[in-house]
This record gives C-alpha cells, structure tokens and sequence, in this order.
C-alpha cells in the first residue's frame, strides 16, 4: 500500500520574512490533523536552513529544488548535495521542466544528479513530462519513456526505493490547464510498466508516482484518487498556505 506524498515547489518565490510566514501558517494548520499522507516543502536554498529548523518538530519535511552534480569546486552558482544535506533537507526536485527547458538540463545531466542525490543519502523527486507539442503529435509515451529509461540509467532496484517519480505535462504546469484524471492515470499506469520492465513488478507497485501540474484544492481529489496516483508536486497553489492545506486535507 502507497502513502500519498504532497510536494510543494516554491520555485523562486519568498524571502526570509516571507518564508517564516507560510512554515508558521502550514505548522499550525496542519499541527492537530491526522494526515492521510507526507508532506514536504521546497523552498529556495536561501529558505532551507530556515525552513529546516521551523519544521523540525512537525510534519513537514523539507526538500531543495536543485542540486549540482560535482562535491565542490569551481562551479559558480551552484549547490551541492551535501551542503543541501546539510540545510537539513531529505529530498531534492530533479529534472524539473523548468531546469530542462530554461536551463538545458538533458536525461544525462538529470541521471547524474540523480546519482549524486542517492549517493548522498537525499531522496529525488524525478520530474518527467511531455509538452503540448510532443502530445499534439501522439509521442506522449516515447518521450516519458526516454526520460524515465535515461534518468535512472545504472540505478540499482535498491536505489529505486528511495526515489519519488513525478510526471508533470509541461502543458499543464503553472497555466491552469490540469490534465484530466484519466490522461494522468494513463501515464502513471505506463510508467509503472516501464518500472516493471526494468527492474520488477513489486518494485513498479512499490514506486510513489506523484502528479504535477495545476493541482488545486478542486481537482485534487479527483486526481488523487486514480489507482496510480500517489500523491502531488504542487507549484502556485503551494505559496499559499490555505490551498496547500486543502489539498494535503484532500489527499
Ligand atoms: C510545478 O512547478 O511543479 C507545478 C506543478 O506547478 P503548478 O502547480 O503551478 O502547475
């Protein structure tokens, strides 16, 4: 049996001050609720440590939204695995759209975060998805396919276990347009085949496949209840606290 996890993305979106805001809104709220599944936060580096040491008594977790691939070095602008481990975060978004499109992440560049995150002891979130154009054209399940074949390249069943996968049709991201309950379910059931496929049967049933995009306090539920949905990355609807609430009250 799958435990729903919600995630939310903040992207890059709040201060300190605006940071402090929301975890003591999302503390509160969600302090006395039995919850039906984990939560976790992803703000901005800037926030992690922060956001680490406000969630440390609750039941919150914390996640970084990128990290480099190297342990240290001349690389500009860049974060490393253990210095997110050391913000006290547990998980880290990789491949998100966003880092594939405007930062010309290819499957490569993602497989080898994903190695570093593991080898690290950081769970990824493993961001994969198709855009309008690739859907128009009927080549949906090619292009999951390369991604989740080439983003877990020489990662061990082991290994799987501590990865969450997240398909998020970039179409669907950040524009309101959600996709249906069924055309999500249709591709978090083909990607559990692939799982299947490559590794085992258990290991496919096992895998937390959570859905992203324009998740919402409305459509939450009727998304969140396919068989193959386990849970959501959720973006805008994560910045406030009283959406983000409802949709974990919804999972
Ligand atoms: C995301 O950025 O991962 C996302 C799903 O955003 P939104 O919920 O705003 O579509």
């Amino acid at each position: 049996m799958r435990r729903n996890i919600i995630a939310g993305n903040w992207k890059m979106n709040y201060n300190l001050s605006e940071t402090e805001d929301l975890i003591s809104k999302l503390v509160s709220g969600l302090k006395d609720e039995k919850l039906n599944c984990d939560v976790i936060i992803c703000p901005p580096f800037t926030s992690l440590s922060l956001a680490s040491s406000l969630t440390k008594s609750s039941n919150i977790k914390v996640g970084a939204q990128n990290l480099y691939f190297e342990d240290n070095g001349a690389f500009t602008g860049e974060i490393s695995a253990s210095m997110i481990l050391g913000a006290g975060c547990e998980y880290v978004i990789i491949g998100h759209s966003e880092r594939r499109t405007i930062f010309a992440e290819n499957d490569e560049i993602i497989n080898k975060k994903i190695k570093k995150a593991l080898s690290s002891n950081l769970k990824p979130i493993f961001c994969v998805g198709e855009t309008l154009e690739e859907r128009e054209s009927g080549i949906t399940k090619e292009i999951i396919k390369r991604q989740v074949v080439n983003g877990l390249k020489d990662i061990t069943e082991k290994n799987l276990e501590n990865i969450i996968l997240a398909y998020e049709p970039v179409w669907a991201i950040g524009t309101g347009k959600t996709a249906s309950p069924e055309q999500a379910q249709d591709v978090h059931n083909f990607i559990r085949g692939i799982i299947s496929n490559i590794y085992s049967k258990s290991s496919a049933e096992k895998l937390i496949i959570q859905y992203g995009g324009s998740v919402k306090p409305d459509n939450a539920k009727e998304l969140l209840s396919q068989d193959d949905i386990d849970g959501a990355l959720v973006g805008g609807a994560c910045l406030k606290a009283e959406s983000f609430i409802a949709i974990i009250k919804a999972s």
